[in-house]
């Protein structure tokens, strides 16, 4: 689908969050921890605030249609009827882009007997006040993202370990990077689940598996399932 040019009032509509840009949304597996595996509909809210050089979204800040928070909740509340038990996925891009951190919390008290997990890249602030149904994955960018130090270190007081996960996308050369914010991360909070996750092709899961191994590290890997299940496709 092609990119869509709006007028300044929808414009200001968005920046204001009245209204929700939205790149994509579907039904798929999830790929990722915490929740791999599980049938999840996923939304990709459209912007981001870096650039990171791996990055496998370049199409983050296509807008192909726009919501209301009305028409969202409308619409997740019929997937949800329709399929028992699915889990909801808000993405990007950045879902937490200003406005959106307050009206996403919104989201998931309207519809309090859904699970939502927030995919953030965790340069925004988090919600410490998250209602128990909404769940921060906190991806902590590493030097191969090229954009230098973007995590904000105040997450790790609004975390909650049994809600709330943090996920590190390395290659070969981040590692010595990722035990040093494990360090950081088991000083301020010994049970928040860390999750490390291989770039394709740039790192073996035999050297990934040994660094956390011969470090002793309280971390898990990640797969990206999806990629396994269907390739590099967008839509799945
Ligand atoms: S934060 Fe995510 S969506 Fe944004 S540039 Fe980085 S990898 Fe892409």
């Amino acid at each position: 689908m092609g990119e869509l040019t709006f007028d300044t009032h929808i414009m200001e509509e968005i920046r204001s969050g009245q209204k929700l840009p939205i790149v994509e949304r579907f039904v798929t597996i999830s790929g990722e921890a915490p929740t791999m595996g599980q049938p999840m509909y996923l939304v990709r809210f459209s912007g981001c605030n870096l650039s990171c050089r791996y990055c496998d979204t370049p199409y983050r800040n296509e807008i192909n249609e726009i919501l209301t928070i009305a028409q969202l909740c409308d619409d997740i509340d019929r997937i949800r009827i329709s399929y028992p038990g699915i889990i909801i996925l808000f993405t990007g891009g950045e879902p937490l882009l200003e406005p959106r951190g307050t009206i996403v919390t919104d989201i998931a008290m309207r519809l309090h007997d859904v699970q939502f997990y927030v995919e953030t890249n965790g340069s925004m602030m988090i919600d410490e006040a998250a209602p128990d149904n909404l769940h921060y994955v906190l991806d902590w960018k590493t030097p191969s993202a090229g954009g230098g130090e973007t995590f904000c270190v105040d997450n790790l007081h609004r975390m909650r370990a049994d809600h709330d996960v943090i996920k590190f996308v390395t290659d070969e050369s981040d590692l010595p990077y990722i035990k040093e914010k494990i360090e950081l991360i088991r000083s301020k909070n010994e049970s928040i689940r860390v999750y490390l996750s291989p770039q394709t092709g740039k790192i073996e899961l035999t050297k990934l598996a040994d660094f956390i191994l011969s470090n002793k590290l309280n971390a898990a890997i990640s797969v990206q399932l999806h990629k396994i299940i269907w390739g590099e496709k967008r839509g799945v």
